[in-house]
């Protein structure tokens, strides 16, 4: 029997589960085939930045195919014609891939999957992109979770995969060859700092994190409990578009991580702490999963009469990293930069965003996936439901977090804001987080001219904060709407 392997967001020959069992059941004779999407290409809120991460690991897993004696087949266009083409061409009996569970993509899957079975082409679908995929974990009355702790407990009850061995031998073919598009032909250009994609990439930053040859000495696991709040200390792994796009498996991560905490026990905190912030991305993709009316709305319905401002003036502030808060400004530019913002900060600059300007979290949904090397609908859609106090597992609409604290909080030292706003370079640590309340002397000695050099901030916290808090107020009154009993 033949069977074609059909990539999506699992690109890698090792930990593979699709692939693994299409070995098995084919004795090899594997056809490994990857179609781009033109729907996918045209969004509006596609990154270049993704793109290019994308077609980094495609000419790695390419390679790699070419290392198994096969060779990756590509073609361009709607799943629902090229895949059915695809194993037409190569004779195979059957498809295999590996699930995603966004809402259009299974909608999608499930379209070829019927065109596949009118072929008489057999389909097997499995599970492989989460630790724990949905629908596994249930509450004690067998609903969704819908508040990450105890979405958590549930999941750590049960084992995480021990991940299976890399392919090494696929079936030759001779389906027609065609290269690679390269980012310009396919329309896209970009200034964004290169973020490179593979897997080759991917297993450097792993180590790199979890420690053995080229790790980073002092830093990533070993700080990760204690610092992976503070945005300048490289405490983080930075693995997020590795497991967006499969160049990684999360058993891949989660076992290398528990591997160096079991052969060092100083790093069990942060292994364990590393593990659970995994979990936050099979959570959300379970939500999304479950309650796919979250890619358009609020999880919580009651907050669709929240009577947002949405400023434009401010809105575009926000996004130039123009609002004269440095920890806002100076995440906007590490973002625009290069494709990436840190976990803590994000969570500021979506507070920012949705609380203190009273500007609509889908505003920022759709400007961080079209700059964000990560950018992943569930995960994206929950951070900002999160922030803005309309998701499943929301901070409290109260909970308003003020910049300056928020920066003098996790970057005391002023280090991260002087690395991405280099007109503060020179302002002290007292100041930085607040250039306005520095004395002349000082934003003269530091070279800073607050409205010039530098923006004096957009608003007035306090202001907004009181009219934030009237403003979800009167959303949130139980009485003014149904909501899922939450
Ligand atoms: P680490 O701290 O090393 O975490 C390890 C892995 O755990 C991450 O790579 C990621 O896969 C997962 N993870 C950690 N925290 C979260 C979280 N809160 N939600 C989901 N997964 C998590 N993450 C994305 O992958 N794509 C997004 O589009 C995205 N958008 C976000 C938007 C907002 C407003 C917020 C607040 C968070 C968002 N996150 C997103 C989550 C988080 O910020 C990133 O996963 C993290 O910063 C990636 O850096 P890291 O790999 O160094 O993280």
């Amino acid at each position: 029997m033949r069977i074609l392997f059909w990539f999506r967001k699992d690109l890698r020959l090792d930990d593979n589960t699709g692939l693994s069992e299409a070995v098995r059941d084919a004795s090899g004779d594997v056809v490994p085939f990857y179609a781009s999407e033109p729907a996918m290409l045209a969004r509006e809120d596609m990154a270049a930045t993704r793109v290019r991460f994308a077609l980094d690991s495609l000419a790695d897993l390419s390679d790699a195919i070419e290392r198994s004696g096969s060779r990756l087949v590509l073609d361009h266009g709607d799943p629902v014609a090229t895949v059915p083409a695809a194993a037409r061409a190569a004779g195979t009996d059957a498809v295999y891939w590996n699930d995603e569970y966004e809402p259009a993509l299974l909608a999608r899957d499930a379209e070829v999957e019927r065109a596949l079975r009118q072929s008489g082409i057999r389909v097997r679908r499995f599970h492989d992109r989460l630790l724990v995929p949905p629908g596994i974990v249930t509450t004690m009355d067998g609903q969704p979770f819908v508040m990450y702790s105890p979405f958590r407990r549930a999941c750590e009850r049960l084992p995480i995969g021990a991940p299976m061995p890399a392919v090494t031998r696929l079936g030759a073919h001779e389906l027609p060859q065609r290269s690679l598009a390269s980012l310009e032909r396919l329309g896209f250009v970009t200034h964004q700092e290169h973020w490179p994609g593979g897997t080759r990439a991917a297993h450097r930053r792993l180590r790199r994190f979890a420690g053995g040859t080229g790790a980073t000495p002092g830093g990533g696991l070993a700080i990760y409990a204690a610092q992976r709040d503070q945005p300048a200390a490289n405490a983080t792994s930075g693995l997020s578009a590795d497991l967006k796009f499969g160049t990684l498996s999360p058993r891949q991560v989660a076992r290398n991580i528990r591997d160096a905490a079991a052969a060092d026990a100083r790093l069990v905190p942060s292994a364990d702490k590393y593990v659970s912030e995994l979990r936050w991305r099979d959570f959300y993709a379970h939500v999304m999963f479950h309650f796919p009316h979250c890619e358009y709305a609020p999880f919580r319905p009651r907050f669709s009469a929240l009577e947002w401002e949405d400023d434009p003036r401010l809105i575009a502030a926000w996004r130039d990293g123009r609002t004269g808060y440095p920890i806002v400004d100076a995440g906007m530019r590490q973002l625009d930069l290069t494709g990436f913002m840190h976990n803590r900060v994000r969570m500021v600059v979506a507070s920012f965003l949705t609380k203190t300007l009273l500007a609509n979290w889908q505003h920022g949904e759709r400007h961080f996936m079209r700059r964000l090397v990560d950018g992943d609908l569930a995960s994206n859609n929950g951070g900002w439901q999160w922030a803005a106090s309309t998701g499943t597992d929301p901070q409290p609409y109260f909970r308003i977090f003020n910049p300056v604290l928020q920066g003098e909080k996790f970057d005391a030292t002023g280090a991260y804001v002087r690395q991405w706003l280099p007109a503060l370079a020179k302002l002290p640590a007292r100041w930085i987080h607040r250039p306005w309340e520095a004395p002349p002397s000082a934003l003269a000695d530091a070279g800073v001219t607050l409205g010039t050099t530098y923006p004096a901030p957009v608003v007035n916290l306090r202001e907004r904060r009181e009219r934030a808090l009237a403003v979800f107020q009167a959303a949130a009154d139980p009485r003014s709407n149904r909501d899922f009993g939450l």
